[in-house]
């Protein structure tokens, strides 16, 4: 079923996740929800962080992506396993603060950051500001000027590499909303601009290639491509870049279709750039850049299971099997973004023989609200406990209350204890931001 001791069958055959029943955590707390195995975050962060830390002299940092799952408690564990976060918004930020984090270990994205958000992270004193077009540089100038610092920044880069699962593309100028390319000259150009701003501290640049990654190449080809950019700058401009951050999209286990990797391989990914980034350096005469990485996904991906309750079942013979449940695309939309593909479990008898493929479908009003199709379940009734594996990364951080849904709350288990980690939702929520205007009150 998975590569953690932490997601198992009990004696009782029951699902366990970090020691708790699911089906004792599913009574006790209701379904949805979205249920977080804080050992296996904590072990993910330690990979990386050791590897940085054995692997390259403890010259770099882990941030932790946190639009994978960002909530108060989730900073407060990167913060404790010492590791940094990257935040793409205002509200990511605000709650990385909010969960005491030192502003000097976040790193601000976002390729359309908004005046405001530029105020908050200057304000802030943040480590670094991944800037991304020239207006924002121009703006970010004046507002480091206005409050008096020089600001840490570093360009986005378009290696000219797009990474997804088990292949990659390589083009010249890849058509994308980030970054500006390495390869026909307008990031040389940007780099340039950058530097003549007087308020600004050009560090370094900054790569993202992709998501669901399992393809080492193309991880290595990023990092001999950013530093042979690195390198066509300073012959250029005779500016070196002092920081690489190579960004995150480590794969995960979602379905047999995925390798199960254990910690070893995620160590071995890093080991793989590492020695890239060493090598190229050497070969090009550069100092070994101070190297940041953000995972998201690897991190807390396969830490989270959500569970739910079956409610109708809908057999359309020769056709297909719909079995519902109690969420849907309001608190996973992946399958309905991306057509994200599921393993999913009987909490009650997790070693039963699947028999058959169904799809499951949530309870919005959308046909294509559903969880995945043609998912291996056993047999399965009314009132039976599933559990929807690897659901941990980009769930809870793109729920919404589409249908006036609840969005469900999260718990951390580990030991056999659990914790509310987001409370539930109520419908006083829901309106809580609603007006009726004067002119509708009469
Ligand atoms: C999404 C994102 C990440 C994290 O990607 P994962 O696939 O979750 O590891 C890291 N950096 C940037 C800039 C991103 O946009």
């Amino acid at each position: 079923m998975n590569t953690r001791e932490t997601l198992k069958a009990n004696e009782a055959g029951h699902l366990e996740i970090g020691g708790c029943d699911a089906l004792s955590l599913a009574k006790e707390y209701g379904t949805p929800l979205y249920v977080y195995d804080e050992a296996y975050i904590r072990s993910m962060m330690r990979v990386f962080k050791r590897t940085i830390d054995q692997e390259y002299n403890g010259n770099g940092k882990v941030l932790y992506a946190s639009k994978a799952f960002s909530c108060l408690a989730m900073y407060r564990i990167a913060k404790d396993e010492g590791i940094g976060c990257d935040a793409v918004s205002g509200g990511e930020l605000y709650t990385a603060l909010k969960a005491g984090f030192n502003a000097q270990n976040i790193y601000v994205h976002g390729n359309n950051k908004t005046y405001d958000e530029l105020c908050e992270a200057v304000d802030a004193g943040v480590g670094g500001i991944v800037i991304d077009s020239y207006r924002e540089a121009d703006i970010l100038d004046k507002i480091a000027k206005e409050k008096g610092v020089k600001q840490s920044v570093l360009i986005r880069i378009n290696p000219g590499i797009e990474a997804h699962t088990h292949a990659f593309v390589q083009t010249a100028r890849t058509d994308s909303k980030f970054g500006f390319s390495a390869a026909d000259g307008t990031a040389l150009e940007y780099t340039k601009h950058v530097l003549s701003l007087k308020n600004l501290d050009l560090k370094g640049y900054h790569c993202h290639i992709g998501s669901q990654i399992f393809e080492k190449q193309s991880f290595v080809l990023a990092a001999e491509k950013m530093l042979t950019f690195i390198s066509a700058i300073k012959a250029e401009t005779k500016f070196e870049a002092s920081v690489l951050n190579i960004g995150g999209g480590f794969g995960i286990y979602y379905t047999d279709e995925d390798p199960k990797l254990k910690e070893e391989d995620y160590a071995d990914y890093l080991k793989v750039l590492i020695n890239t980034i060493k090598a190229k350096s050497k070969e090009y005469g550069l100092n070994l850049p101070y190297l940041l990485i953000e995972p998201g996904r690897s991190i807390v991906g396969e830490a989270g299971v959500t569970l739910y309750t079956v409610g109708s079942i809908k057999d359309i013979p020769g056709v297909r099997k719909y079995v519902a449940i109690d969420g849907g695309m309001f608190e996973n939309p992946r399958y309905a973004l991306y057509q994200s593909k599921y393993t999913a479990v009987k909490a009650s008898d997790v070693n039963a023989l699947n028999v058959q493929k169904v799809s499951i479908a949530g309870k919005c009003c959308e046909s294509g609200d559903l969880i995945g199709v043609d998912i291996p379940l056993p047999e399965i009734e009314s009132g039976d406990i599933l559990a929807v594996l690897s659901t941990g990364a980009y769930h809870y951080s793109m729920a919404s209350n589409y249908n006036r849904n609840l969005i469900p709350q999260a718990i951390l288990v580990q030991d056999g204890k659990s914790e509310v980690i987001i409370k539930k939702q109520t419908y006083e929520d829901l309106i809580r931001n609603d007006v009726i205007p004067v002119s509708l009150n009469k």
